[in-house]
């Protein structure tokens, strides 16, 4: 009797544990099925992101330089001649802000003051442009007086001669692959100028707009080469160019150190001063689709009358003179 229950409990422990173990197993078998599923999820990561590294690293190939790599791009000197004025501060935000989105550009910006002020100095530092920062006065004898016609004398000459000077100076032991180019801070400039001045040879030459009296002037181009120019007045100076009109190789500048403004030409033949020691009319490079397309315009500004500013002042109520305009 003992026997027989001892049998039986025996039996049915048996019999438990192979149940607990065939579900065990069971269960087990189920687990590798979805084993199998997230294997298949892990590949399909896999493959995709073996794709993604191969198309990167196609394109970091793309991206590396070159055994052939492309020339770096010539720098483009902007010499800038400005003076004190109500407009300054308003002309040099418009001028830097057409130069900001222009590749290698340096501003040379040249004050017509015995020092450097401190409103070009905190504009310029604070502009985000490559610049070197000058100033050098017009003499007395040389500067328009209030109320003089404007054509009366030639106005920037010292400025951009200071500007020509600093670069023969830096570049005394390398000559860059750069151009020169004399830009008032009242014009107006389009992007592509830049980009057509960049490659110049020697001097290349364009349109400008509203200047002189006219529509435009502009070199006139005959098979490639420029053979007059489209100019209302005196059109047989030697260069009827406005100084927007022409860049010039910053080795060219270079290997004739004598080359300037001359201060003293007779009215109108300032730009010529310069460029006929440089090039011959044969010589110049036409650019803007064969100087067919405007790019630059000879834009002034109004001066702004103060008439209200000066009644005010009278009265001890004029305008805080700490805020800077
Ligand atoms: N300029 C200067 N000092 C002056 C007058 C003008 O440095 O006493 C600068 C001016 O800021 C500009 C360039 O010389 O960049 C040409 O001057 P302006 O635009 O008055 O000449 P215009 O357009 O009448 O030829
Ligand atoms: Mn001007």
């Amino acid at each position: 009797m003992r026997l027989r229950f001892k049998l039986k409990t025996v039996f049915i422990l048996y019999f438990t544990v192979s149940l607990f173990g065939l579900i065990y197993a069971l269960m087990q078998l189920g687990q590798r099925c979805d084993c199998a599923e997230r294997d298949f999820a892990k590949d399909h990561a896999i493959s995709r992101l073996r794709g993604k590294r191969h198309s990167l690293l196609e394109q970091t190939k793309k991206l590396e330089p070159t055994k052939n790599p492309k020339p770096p791009l010539p720098t483009i000197y902007v010499i800038t001649p400005t003076y004190t004025r109500l407009v300054q501060k308003a002309e040099l935000t418009r001028l830097s802000h057409t130069f900001l989105l222009v590749p290698q550009l340096h501003w040379i910006v040249v004050e017509d003051s015995p020092h450097k002020t401190s409103l070009v100095s905190d504009f310029l530092s604070h502009s985000g442009l490559a610049f070197t920062h000058l100033h050098v006065a017009t003499p007395r004898e040389r500067k328009l007086q209030e109320g003089d016609p404007n054509w009366l004398k030639p106005r920037g000459v010292e400025q951009r001669n200071e500007g020509l000077r600093w670069l023969r100076e830096t570049n005394r032991n390398r000559a860059e692959d750069a151009v020169v180019y004399f830009a008032d801070d009242d014009n107006t400039y389009s992007l592509q100028l830049f980009e057509e001045m960049r490659w110049t040879q020697r001097v290349s030459v364009w349109p400008v707009g509203l200047v002189g009296g006219m529509r435009y002037e502009r070199p006139v181009v005959e098979q490639g080469r420029v053979v007059r120019f489209h100019t209302g007045w005196r059109p047989s100076r030697p260069f009827p160019l406005d100084m927007a009109g022409f860049a010039v190789s910053l080795r060219l500048v270079l290997v004739n150190p004598e080359a300037r403004f001359d201060g003293d030409a007779p009215m109108g033949f300032l730009e010529s001063s310069f460029l006929q020691s440089l090039v011959t009319m044969e010589e110049l490079e036409p650019k803007a689709d064969m100087c067919t397309k405007v790019l630059v315009w000879h834009t002034r500004t109004e001066k702004p009358k103060m008439k209200r500013e000066e009644a005010m002042l009278k009265q001890g109520l004029g305008s805080d003179p700490a805020i800077e305009v």
